[in-house]
């Protein structure tokens, strides 16, 4: 079908593309990806072989136009990103903003997103969450991006690089104090793994050599238990008052 098509790739095992993200990288009229040479190598273990147009942040402003005026003459152009859902952490969002205003059908072919698949083992509330994309790098504006989002009533999700777990996990302690701690490293990959705790304890317990891999941390909301709400006080003390009465 004409328009852009939002395809999702695996994000680690190859057996999670679906049977539509096939059809949609077979067909479409020009395929745009973040990486040519990642793109092959999903492409190729399908069986795909096509011609690859890169599409990533460097070279997303000067590629646009291009790629809308394929659109607005009627092809089918199909994103894909390095692993996922394209415009999560991810290239694609401006081209969508962009294709949606200039009226051209935007189509989805949903797939596999680190951060929701690290949720559904998290042991962590799912009724309600924060997905915070990745922290900055640098420790005091990650310490203020932190307690901005400590009021929020919601598991947080963040991606991290490994190598940055540590101050990560030091910062979550102080900013966010005793909260349940989920690190889900290598999601559907050979050494997935997933480590429970406080931001204190997984300190303690991961020390040393700095973990490799991909990882998602997950942080539980704040618990309300054992504190009162002006709300409760005011209810009580009107209780009270009437049984004084
Ligand atoms: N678009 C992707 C998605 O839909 O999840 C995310 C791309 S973002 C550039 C890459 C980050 O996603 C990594 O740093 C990590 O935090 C997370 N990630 C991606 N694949 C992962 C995996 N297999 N296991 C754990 N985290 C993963």
């Amino acid at each position: 079908a004409p328009g852009l098509h939002i395809v999702a790739t695996p994000i680690g095992n190859l057996g999670d593309i679906s049977l539509r993200a096939l059809a949609a990288l077979a067909s479409a009229d020009r395929l745009l990806c973040e990486d040519t040479r990642r793109a092959r190598k999903l492409l190729s273990h399908y069986g795909i072989s096509r011609d690859l147009r890169v599409y990533e942040e460097h070279s997303a402003e000067r590629i646009r136009p291009y790629v809308l005026e394929w659109l607005r003459a009627g092809e089918a152009v199909a994103l894909i990103s390095d692993a996922g859902t394209p415009l999560i952490s991810d290239p694609g969002y401006k081209l969508v903003r962009d294709a949606v205003e200039a009226g051209v059908p935007v189509h989805t072919v949903p797939g596999p997103v680190a951060a929701v698949a690290a949720l559904t083992v998290s042991g962590l509330p799912t009724d309600s969450f924060f997905f915070a994309g990745f922290l900055p790098p640098r420790a005091a504006a990650r310490r203020q991006r932190l307690s901005e989002l400590a009021g929020v009533e919601a598991t947080l999700i963040f991606y991290e690089s490994a190598a940055r777990l540590m101050s990560v996990l030091r910062d979550i302690a102080d900013t966010l104090g005793e909260r349940k701690v989920t690190i889900v490293r290598e999601i559907t990959k050979r050494f997935e793994t997933h480590y429970r705790g406080t931001a204190e304890a997984l300190l303690a317990e991961l020390e040393g050599p700095a973990l490799k891999g991909e990882i998602v941390v997950l942080v539980e909301p704040p618990t309300t238990q054992g504190e009162v709400s002006d709300e409760l006080i005011l209810q009580q003390l009107e209780q009270a008052t009437r049984t004084m009465s």
